[in-house]
């Protein structure tokens, strides 16, 4: 048995479809469930409607409605013969338009975008792209069955990012696809959405339909969970910003976890954790190219002697340091620092701490004014916006000597904020200015991936100063 996940950009357009369509025809026999996405750039625009609706730019929302209702209503001409499912599936988008603008209405006078509006609204995109899917696949002869995830997947009731509860979720995945699966029929559900035991719709948080079809895998036990997306698989740095990238072909829970929580976008970082529990292989897939292996991720990878097998990036972080003389020597101190952190539900996402400081990375900046007045009661804050954690993943990264000067050999010109090695065997993470990300990206990804031909792989730290001459040298 197996989860099939489709993301936005496997769902976008026409051609991008029928693949999906060709795909699915090649499973169609063993038993699989179907997660799809919103069309690509879908949840965006639902988001973007929120704001400006809510901001009185009633409108602009309504054009932004339009295209979106261009996208679908061209994606349906292109896709379906007229049918009785397609009358359906027609009524029913034309209908869900109405209740958008009924919505942006109903913003633009209330002035409120709350995170249960949020929900709803952002939620659209994945019942609307699962509906048109499943008549697609219908008409191509697939005995699909759409099922609406809000009744699969039970979640805590914190809006715009709620956590699933397992037992639950499975409880009602078993009840509700089982029997389906057993009748011979391939259930179509949506990414994302979920709703609280009182049943108020929620989110999984922004990329979370992979969490979706993990949940889902987890609950059934699957054979394998599969990611079907852009790109030929997780990648040794985001292919966006480095063409040369390459595809890995095994990694461990482990790394990919790490890659994924530093910013790797394609996976969720949470996809993995119902897939460790049970041991399940969770596979990422190109849409465009399906005749490729993808990456497959296990429990344990075996070595491939590549000590670092890939470098992520998260933008957009934020870098708190505290001073403080009462540190010194304090016990108990961390501790009261992080509650802070803790009472206004940010995370912590890097740290490093001397004897009298503390500095820490966070993504979430929404409530820093109000974490640094209460840091301020414990010494002096300074808080540094526009920067990128840059972590670099491997095995046993943290046992390999030199290992450090290898990462740092050729950024010697870049003013690196903060070093963070030791809290996991397998990943060294760092802090630069923003501008800096994709020089830093570039130079670490030729480092340990593009300059094996040279000899120059992954050198011993004596190997270092020939290396640098080798490449044109840096500034030391
Ligand atoms: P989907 O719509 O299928 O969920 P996403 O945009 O969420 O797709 O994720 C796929 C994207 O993740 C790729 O297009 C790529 O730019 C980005 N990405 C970032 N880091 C990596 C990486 N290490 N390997 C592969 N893709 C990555
Ligand atoms: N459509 C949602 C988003 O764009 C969920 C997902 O694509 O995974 O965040
Ligand atoms: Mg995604």
């Amino acid at each position: 048995m197996r989860v099939l996940k489709f993301g936005g950009t496997s769902v976008g357009d026409a051609e991008n479809i029928r693949r999906v369509v060709r795909v699915v025809k090649t499973k169609v026999g063993e038993p699989v469930v179907l997660v799809f996405s919103a069309m690509g750039g879908t949840t965006d625009k639902l988001e973007e409607i929120g704001h400006l609706a809510s901001q009185g730019k009633f409108e602009e929302s309504l054009a932004v409605i339009s295209s979106l209702r261009g996208l679908h209503f061209q994606i349906i001409g292109q896709l379906l013969d007229d049918s009785p499912g397609k009358a359906e599936v027609t009524a029913f988008c034309d209908r869900t338009f109405r209740t958008l603008e009924e919505m942006a209405r109903s913003l633009s006078v209330l002035a409120d975008f709350s995170p249960a509006v949020q929900d709803r609204l952002l939620g659209y995109g994945e019942i609307l792209s699962s509906r048109i899917l499943a008549e697609v696949l219908r008409q191509e002869g697939i005995p699909v069955e759409w099922v609406d995830a809000r009744e699969l997947i039970v979640s805590t009731p914190e809006h715009t990012a709620a956590d699933p509860i397992f037992e639950e979720t499975a409880k009602r995945c078993r009840e509700k696809l089982l029997p389906l699966l057993e009748d011979g029929r391939v259930p179509v559900t949506q990414g994302f959405i979920a709703s609280s035991a009182d049943g108020v719709m929620t989110t999984l948080g922004r990329g979370g339909s992979d969490y979706t079809a993990s949940l889902i895998g987890a609950s059934l036990g699957a054979d394998e969970i599969e990611i079907w997306t852009d790109v030929d698989g997780v990648m040794t740095a985001d292919p966006s910003l480095v063409p040369q990238a390459r595809r890995i072909p095994v990694m461990s829970f482990n790394e990919a976890a790490e890659l994924a929580f530093f910013g790797a976008r394609v996976l969720h970082p949470k996809t993995l954790v119902p897939a460790v529990e049970r041991g399940i292989p969770v596979r990422v897939l190109n849409t465009r190219r399906p005749e490729g292996q993808g990456t497959v991720i296990l429990a344990e990878a075996p070595p491939n002697g590549q000590r670092v097998k890939s470098i992520a990036y998260k933008e957009g972080m934020t870098l708190v340091t505290l001073v403080s003389t009462e540190m010194f020597k304090a016990h108990g101190y961390l501790r009261r620092i992080f509650e802070i952190f803790d009472r206004f539900r940010v995370s912590a996402d890097v740290v490093a701490t001397s004897e009298v400081s503390v500095a820490i990375a966070v993504w979430d900046a929404s409530r820093l004014p109000l974490i640094a007045a209460e840091l301020e009661k414990y010494g002096s804050v300074a808080v540094k916006p526009n920067q990128a954690v840059v972590c670099v993943v491997g095995e046993r990264l943290k046992e390999t000597p030199g290992i450090v000067c290898q990462i740092f050999e050729d950024l010697c010109d870049v003013k690196t904020s903060m070093v963070s090695l030791g809290g996991s065997e397998i990943n060294l993470s760092f802090v630069v200015d923003e501008d800096e990300l994709p020089k830093v990206i570039t130079r670490l990804h030729r480092r340990f991936f593009e300059r094996q031909d040279e000899g120059a792989k992954q050198r011993t730290p004596d190997t270092r100063k020939k290396s640098k001459e080798a490449v044109g040298g840096t500034k030391a």
